[in-house]
């Protein structure tokens, strides 16, 4: 049956902009954009389920290429004893506190509501680093039900390899990855797999070179590079090399490879990524919110790395993130003319939909005849112009200042949303249940 979005202004996500048209939805995909005479003439056919466009801006699915859904259920937690003056501290008196209280229930449920928000901002698709060290095996498989089939979001799942509770508790995460690997189908496009690593400094070289014999062939790791300067002044304390130096070193460095804030790494590093091809993931408001250091975005871009751009569990707004992007570097630079929406425009909607396109084999980011049929329709009726020319400054300064939400929101040619509902959830008793799981997780928090 073929799904028909009727009439919405459609932007395809790069140079083409219709003031009305009406997208044609088969099987998954796309199958026309039509305008003009040929929308004229088109019949909807009878059995097709239809969307009215009218008064409604149609954008590709976005997607969120670094993110920890078992963050959700932290919003409004109360910490005793939380003061940290480092980077790492944050991480033991926030992060490690709150996932080490995780059991399969909140796993799970962190995993829906966060799953849930990124919907709501038009996010098809989530790229998770899942960390739940008392309650690992399995973790993946239900933050991928969560994902796939609870919220219909497509994801690409792993779990935070780490030495920082023990060698039971690192040999279950390695475990987990290649067992999350071992069950990855490359013809679903609506999940696989990497093999998560937390940081270089929480990972001795022992468990590098267990993940590199085990890792299979092609896959890529997602992991924590530099966010706080400690991870590289650790680096090369004990081992005597940089980070990226390191991962070269373990053939971690892979095409698939997600290295998620490289805040830190010097000019030399940046050039290894370069030639490595691995993939850099910017996450601003998260590096502002832990005062880590402002990301190098012009010195990665000019060297034709691919920089995506994520959320890092600070919630999944990505119009929102890229606006803060570009006002980051604004004021970091002393320069109102940096990160012009050239750069904005290719991070999130060339290179986020390339990562996800590259991981899980699909055609992504585009609104035209053959893409993946992920689609976020906005309720916008601009009080000014609009066209393929200034449709960026739409989204950054109407949609994301003003935190619009998706009215609808169509992911492999199927509707999560409707009509500002999902089509497959009932939002107030998950948020209910949602509560519940929280109140019980936070008083497990020691
Ligand atoms: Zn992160």
């Amino acid at each position: 049956m073929k799904l028909v979005i009727d009439g919405a202004r459609v932007w395809d996500g790069s140079g083409s902009f219709h003031d009305k048209g009406t997208i044609v939805i088969d099987g998954g995909k796309i199958e026309a954009v039509l305008t003009g005479a040929e929308r004229d003439t088109y019949e909807i056919p009878a059995d097709a389920e239809k969307i009215a466009g009218h008064g409604k801006l149609a954008i590709p699915g976005l997607v969120n290429a670094h993110t920890h859904l078992y963050s959700s259920l932290a919003r409004g937690m109360a910490l005793p004893n939380y003061s940290p003056s480092t980077f790492t501290q944050i991480l033991e008196q926030l992060w490690w506190r709150l996932d080490k209280a995780l059991d399969p229930a909140s796993v799970r449920m962190s995993a829906l509501v966060g799953a849930m928000e990124a919907a709501r901002c038009g996010v098809a698709t989530l790229i998770d680093h899942h960390a739940s060290p008392h309650a690992i095996t399995g973790s993946l498989a239900a933050v991928k039900g969560a994902v796939n089939t609870d919220v219909g979001l497509r994801g690409a799942f792993c779990y935070e390899l780490s030495d920082r509770d023990g060698m039971g508790i690192r040999d279950e995460g390695i475990e987990e990855n290649l067992d999350f690997l071992s069950t990855d189908d490359p013809s679903d496009s609506m999940s696989t797999a990497l093999f998560g690593l937390h940081a270089s400094f929480t990972l001795s070289d022992d468990s590098l070179a267990k993940v590199s014999e085990s890792i299979p062939d092609g896959a890529g790791v997602h992991i924590h590079v530099a966010e706080g300067p400690e991870d590289e002044e650790q680096c090369q304390a004990e081992h005597g090399l940089r980070i990226v130096e390191r991962l070269d070193k373990f053939d971690l460095l892979r095409n698939r490879s997600i290295l998620a804030h490289c805040l830190h790494i010097d000019e030399a590093e940046k050039d290894l990524v370069a030639d490595s091809g691995a993939i850099v993931v910017h996450n601003p408001r998260s590096n502002m919110n832990n005062a880590v250091g402002v990301f190098d975005i012009a010195g990665f871009l000019k060297r034709g790395i691919t920089v995506g751009l994520g959320t890092d569990g600070l919630g999944e707004n990505m119009l929102s993130e890229l606006f803060t992007a570009g006002i980051l570097q604004k004021v970091s630079n002393g320069d109102s003319l940096a990160a012009g929406f050239g750069d904005m425009q290719k991070i999130l909607f060339d290179n986020n939909p390339q990562i996800a396109s590259l991981l899980l084999g699909a055609q992504l980011g585009r609104i035209a005849p053959g893409y993946s049929a992920d689609i976020a329709l906005f309720d916008y009726n601009p009080p000014t112009p609009i066209d393929a020319g200034n449709v960026l400054g739409h989204l950054l300064f109407g949609i994301a200042v003003h935190d619009m939400h998706v009215s609808d929101l169509i992911i492999n040619g199927r509707p999560v949303i409707g009509s500002g509902h999902f089509t497959k959830i009932d939002e107030e008793r998950t948020y209910a249940q949602a509560r519940e799981v929280a109140a019980a997780l936070w008083a497990r928090i020691a």
